[in-house]
């Protein structure tokens, strides 16, 4: 955490996206204070139009890189578990990590509400240099816009990342075999669920978190112990539900899963009752879901319960012989459940 005196004007003006002065003061003091602080980025304190990075050092780690962009408009800003500051770098690493490749740079931009509480903000961008270190990924460049008052609601932050894939791993949909065995990184839902209650609309009992979390050393210690991992992707807007799909339309696949062994929690699964939602569709921010041989597939579950961001790892289902695209879910009670895209928004602005 920084000990610098926090930025003193109270709120976001107009003149803090002119590009002048005041746009200056706000990127040295605020954004530079946190982003570039202890040297953390040589790169974005330049200040040039660009970041630029050597390629010898990329191309000792893989042979392809791997380039991905988010935006992110949650709201409420803050959650239990998290913010939209460690969402967005959160969600920007794991769409790299889930490619297979390592994440190297990020770029953030903010779009600013005239009227935003600086306070606010710094918060936000003090919990996303945190993210950022955790991760060890750097944020090497940046833009910050300002629009009148009623045209944002506070602030919207787009991140890019760039990263690199080893050239052993060529993950595709497309590669799925009848037969695969379906993994999944743990509890689903927690993300939805924990925004739910911020907003603030139910009394809960049981206070839910977040999964909110970088999952790059996960996929690393996958890939480490099958290199014929099929596919992965993180299971955020549309949750689980909307991830098997996408596989099974690329594969043309009939995907099974068993309900019992997908892990809800107690809470997560109150508020679903309450509100009449799926969890199957509950966004999540720190999980992922893998397609992988099932000869490789108690290895690479070991791998995952052998990391605390997939202690709760478990394997959900398999690729079917039969007839695709599908996805369907034998439940608790012995039936058989397709589940389908979903239809409409169930929670907007949930990232
Ligand atoms: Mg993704």
């Amino acid at each position: 955490m920084s000990t610098r005196q926090p930025y003193a004007r109270p709120s976001i003006e107009m003149a803090h996206g002119s590009g002048g002065k005041r746009s200056r003061e706000l990127t040295d003091e605020l954004f530079l204070a946190h982003f570039g602080a202890d040297g953390a980025s040589p790169e974005l304190a330049r200040l040039d139009d660009q970041a630029r990075f050597d390629l010898a050092p990329l191309l000792a780690l893989g042979d392809r890189l791997a380039l991905t962009t988010d935006s992110f408009v949650v709201t409420p800003l803050f959650f239990r578990g998290g913010d939209i500051g460690r969402l967005a770098v959160h969600g920007t690493v794991n769409d790299l990590a889930v490619g297979g490749a390592l994440p190297r740079y990020l770029t953030c931009g903010f779009i600013l509400e005239e009227g935003l509480a600086t306070e606010t903000l710094e918060r936000v961008v003090v919990s996303m240099a945190a993210a950022a270190r955790e991760a060890e990924v750097e944020i090497v460049a940046g833009d910050t816009k300002v629009v009148p008052r009623g045209a944002a609601d506070g602030l919207f932050i787009n991140t890019a990342g760039v990263g690199v894939v080893p050239a052993a791993y060529r993950l595709d949909p497309r590669s799925i075999q009848p037969g695969d065995s379906i993994l999944l990184s743990g509890t689903i839902g927690d993300h939805g669920a924990a925004v739910v209650d911020a907003r603030g609309e139910l009394a809960l009992e049981i206070e839910i978190e977040s999964d909110s979390m970088a999952l790059h050393r996960l996929t690393a210690a996958m890939l480490a112990a099958s290199p014929r991992i099929r596919c992965m992707r993180d299971a955020t807007r549309g949750g689980l539900a909307t991830v098997l799909n996408e596989f099974a339309l690329s594969a043309g696949r009939r995907l099974d899963l068993r309900e019992e062994a997908i892990p809800v929690r107690e809470g997560v699964s109150g508020v679903c009752e309450l509100l009449g939602l799926d969890p199957l569709y509950l966004a999540n921010e720190g999980k992922l879901v893998a397609v992988v041989p099932a000869a490789d597939a108690d290895a690479v579950l070991a791998a995952m319960r052998a990391r605390p961001e997939g202690r709760d790892a478990a394997c959900i289902g398999e690729v079917s012989a039969g007839r695709g695209p599908a996805v369907v879910l034998r439940t608790t009670f012995g039936a058989e459940r397709r589940v389908g895209l979903l239809v409409g928004d169930q929670l907007p602005r949930i990232c």
